[in-house]
Parts: structure tokens; sequence; C-alpha cells
């Protein structure tokens, strides 16, 4: 049990900061927050809180004073920073894993290196877009780093396509579009010395942005089992500490790409709130704080759907029915697309 003193730093203060900072109450934890950005709902739930740029050194040395250990809800904070502050202070999950998972090459090619198959992919090379190969396409282009809900990423038909385009000048990985049948998510969460795997969750997207989540995901038993043991793999093989999503595409031929890595709660995660007997933030706090391991077990089904900018409006205005669970994350800006709330049903 952590002491009375124990306060724990949350980088980000976004809808998972807040749900962090509630989970972290109910366990009697202090939370302190550290964001950017005045418009950060979790701020009114944790018991403190500090306004700055995440290079603000002055800010981050206040910050650290205060608190016992550091997590993230938000997981782009410079590696450099995380590295300097990591001499002072305990952070969970290690810099040295947001490092290799903020660049989406790097993450690909640890993967690759332990055997886990994802897309095909190339580092663009504006100079040698000619001698791209035509069965290359149709492809994404993503922004190596900080993309979320498909912000950074431009799709292309064909080579003629992305020889005329003109790119900003950030970093970009070029990645074959997947013929998917399914995508899902398994969400772990790694104790000092054990790991646990929620059930997959399956994801519908659209315009590349989670649109809703079913919990479980409709695959058969050998793919549920290969998804979790993958994630798990993944987990051990990064000496890891606290919760983690990976992000599958599900091919016709069953094979099965991981997608993506997020190094913390995860969007496909908020039904675990009402259908697991312990949730995905719960699991975070317990393992990253070293208090007592909760084997995650399900025990409702569930559906969850985001209310993605105005449409804010028509989940706030809607009757709430029985077993129906609505979040609104008292975001100030109403942007569209921006994600401002959620709604789960469990049956
Ligand atoms: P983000 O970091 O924005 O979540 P992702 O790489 O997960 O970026 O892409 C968001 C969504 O876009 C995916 O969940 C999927 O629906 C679609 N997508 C991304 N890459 C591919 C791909 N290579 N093939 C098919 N669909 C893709
Ligand atoms: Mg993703």
């Amino acid at each position: 049990m952590p002491s009375k003193n124990f306060v724990l730093g949350i980088f980000g203060g976004g809808q998972l900061g807040k749900l962090l900072a509630i989970a972290a109450k109910r366990l009697k934890i202090k939370t302190y927050i550290y964001t950017n950005s005045i418009d950060s709902p979790a701020i009114y739930y944790a018991d403190d809180f500090i306004i700055g740029s995440y290079l603000d050194k002055k800010k981050l040395n206040l910050f650290i004073k205060k608190i016992s250990i550091i997590t993230f809800e938000f997981e782009n904070i410079p590696f450099s920073i995380l590295k300097n502050l990591e001499k002072n202070i305990p952070i969970f999950p290690k810099p040295e894993i947001l490092k290799t998972l903020q660049n989406r090459i790097s993450e690909k090619v640890f993967l690759n290196n332990i055997g886990v198959k994802t897309t095909e992919f190339k580092k663009l090379e504006r100079n040698k877009l000619k001698s791209l190969d035509n069965n290359f396409f149709p492809i994404l282009a993503k922004t190596i780093n900080l993309g979320y809900d498909g912000k950074g990423q431009t799709f292309f038909k064909n080579k003629s396509e992305i020889i005329k385009y003109k790119f900003p000048n950030d970093q970009y990985i070029l990645e074959k579009i997947v013929n998917l049948t399914k995508e899902i998510s398994v969400v772990i969460v790694a104790y000092k010395n054990k790991i646990f795997a929620y059930e997959p969750i399956e994801n519908l997207h659209s315009e590349q942005i989670l649109r809703q989540s079913i919990s479980p995901a409709r695959i058969n038993r050998n793919i549920n089992e290969e998804a979790k043991t993958i994630a798990i793999r993944i987990a051990k093989r990064l000496n890891y500490r606290g919760v983690m999503c990976v992000e599958y595409f599900l091919k016709k031929n069953g094979d099965l790409l991981v997608n993506e890595i997020a190094p913390r709660v995860h969007n496909s995660g908020h039904l675990t709130l009402e259908s697991y007997n312990v949730s995905q933030f719960e699991s975070h706090i317990r393992s990253v704080c070293n208090l007592q391991s909760i084997q995650p077990k399900k025990i409702m089904n569930a559906i969850m759907k985001n209310a993605l900018g105005k449409n804010i409006y028509k989940f706030i205005e809607r009757k709430s029915y029985n077993k129906e669970f609505f979040y609104d994350y008292g975001k100030m800006h109403v942007k569209e697309k921006r994600k401002l709330g959620h709604l789960t049903k469990v049956f």
C-alpha cells in the first residue's frame, strides 16, 4: 500500500486523465495533473493540477517535487524530457518504451523483430517516389510521430497521386492499406509479476476515427486466444507496467496484424467501466501504484458509442434508458469530430 503522502502525477488532462483521476480517488490515491491546455476536463477531478508546456523545465520541476511517481494519459511527451525527469522520479510505463512506441516506424520494427506481424510499410523518401512498386498501393501516408484519430493521415490510390502530392515538412510512414474484415483491440494490465488480458473488443471506425466498440468481439476462439497471447507477449518483451492496448487488423484469411500499440488506457476500453469487475482505469492505477492486483473478469456484454463534435447534443437530449451509461467529458470547446463523450450500453 502506498504511504499517506503518496501522490500520483499524470501527464495529460483529457477524458482518459479524468477517468484515471476518478478511479484513483476511489482507491484513495491523490492525483496531480500536468497538462498543456486549460480545456482539460481532468483538472476538476484531480487533487491538484498545473498548466504548462511539456517543455517548461521550471514547471516540470515544480510538478515532480509534489508527486511520488509519474504516469500518462497522453504518450507524446518528448523523450528527452522524460529521460531527464526519470533521473529523479519513477515513471510507469518506462520512457524507453514510449520512445519505441511514439514513432510508428520504430514501433513496427520492434514488433517485426519479436516475430509479430504488422502492415507492410516504408519510410517516405521524397526523392524515391517514382521507384515505389505499383503493387504497394493503395496506401495511407501517416506522420511518423504524434498522430491520433486519423490526424496526419493521407490516402493515395496509386503512384501518380503520391508523386503529385506536396507533403508538408514532417516525416511520414507509408502503409499499405489492409483489406481487413474486422478491427479488434486487446487491453492488458501488467503488474510487477503478472499480466492479465481483457477480452478482445471489436472496433468500428469511420474516417479513421473510432465510432463504436463491442465487447466481446465477434471472432472465433482461436483468434480470441491469439490476440490475447500476442498482446501479453508484447507487454512481456517491453517489460511493461500499467495498462496498454494493442490494436489489430483481422484479415479475411485469419491473419492478425498489429496496427499500433497505445502505451496507456484506450478509448475502446471505456466499456470496461461497466462490463468488468475492474475497469481499465482502476487496473492502471493499481498496477502503477503497486496496489493489490485484480484479475479482470467480464460480467456483462457491452457496446460503447463515441459522441463526436456536435453529435454530443443528440446524446445529451436523448432520454436515458436502463443499462445505459452516458459520459459527457465536459470539454469547453465543441470541435468537429472531437471526442466529447461516450455512451455505454450493457446487456
Ligand atoms: P491513429 O493513431 O489515428 O489511431 P491508426 O494507424 O490507428 O491511427 O489509424 C486509424 C484507423 O485508420 C485505423 O483504426 C483503421 O481503421 C484505419 N487504418 C489505418 N491504417 C490502415 C491500413 N494500413 N489499412 C487499413 N486501414 C487502416
Ligand atoms: Mg489507432
